[in-house]
């Protein structure tokens, strides 16, 4: 008996950006028609050397700064037209995770201040991906914590108490904490010791595949980007010269780019 092949089903798109321009005052342009998809449990790949546009891209689709042209589209919602009160409320669905860890954390806040601060901002309760049963803040917070492996203990901390990678862990338990539909990751390991980055890596992946996120993983790093992405795109110098799938990565016909970044990967 033959058995029938069903297609598989595409994922919806949860990020669309058309032809994204953006120049600062007085400079030359940052961003050069820029367009990509990103679909739910998706992670897409951006690597390019510093200066090349990759966060002013990325401050571009999280609305912080504004476009010249093009078409920003958000679960189908298109972000270059809302008004600024509309956009506030679409601007929740996404989270991002920054380079530099302290800057991400109010130093006067607890983390579990910290970590509390979009759920009580968007009057949210507990993340379905904990335990529902989980109804005190305190509760909540600590299970986001052991969901990047560090101690309930912690909560009571200041950042300045807490080294860069628990400070990144402490960052990314913000993020998925509000169920985003995207994150939004902007060289999250480049400023941690390189006996660090792998370990954050590992956990952004793990927690990728455990609640389905969806993320743009941003690095000058290219086998940063290999290891989490299953698609990169190569920006130089606010272009996308190049878009592979991981594993066509060594083929030959690659840009030029590409190949330029190939002699500093580190494929460990
Ligand atoms: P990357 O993240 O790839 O290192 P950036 O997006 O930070 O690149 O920078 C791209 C270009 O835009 C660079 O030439 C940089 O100097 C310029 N740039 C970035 N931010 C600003 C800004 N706020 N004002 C003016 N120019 C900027
Ligand atoms: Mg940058």
């Amino acid at each position: 008996m033959q058995l029938l092949q069903m297609p598989k089903l595409e994922q919806p798109e949860v990020l669309r950006l058309k032809n994204i321009w953006k120049t600062y005052h007085g400079g030359h342009p940052a961003v050069k028609g820029i367009s990509f998809t990103i679909r739910r449990g998706e992670c897409l790949g951006l690597v390019g050397e510093s200066g090349s546009g990759k966060s002013t891209l990325a401050r571009c689709l999280l609305t912080l700064e504004r476009i010249d042209k093009g078409e920003i589209w958000l679960n189908g919602r298109p972000l270059h037209e809302l008004t600024t009160s509309q956009l506030r409320q679409a601007r929740r669905e996404m989270q991002v995770v920054f380079q530099n860890p302290s800057g991400s954390f109010n130093s006067k806040l607890t983390i579990m201040d910290s970590l509390l601060e979009p759920i009580r901002c968007q009057n949210k309760g507990c993340p379905s991906f904990l335990d529902s049963l989980s109804t005190s803040e305190w509760e909540i917070a600590s299970k986001l914590l052991e969901k990047v492996h560090l101690p309930a203990s912690y909560l009571a901390r200041y950042p300045s108490e807490l080294s860069g990678g628990q400070k990144q862990r402490a960052a990314i338990a913000r993020a998925i904490s509000v169920e985003p539909s995207l994150i939004v990751l902007d060289e999250p390991t480049a400023s941690l010791d390189v006996s660090i980055q792998a370990r954050v890596l590992n956990l952004l992946k793990d927690l990728q595949e455990e609640l389905g996120l969806s993320y743009l993983f941003i690095s000058h790093d290219l086998s940063a980007v290999h290891f989490m992405s299953e698609l990169l795109m190569v920006m130089q110098q606010g272009e996308m010269v190049d878009v592979c799938k991981g594993k066509e990565l060594f083929a030959s016909n690659r840009h030029s780019y590409t190949k330029q970044l190939l002699e500093l990967f580190d494929g460990d």
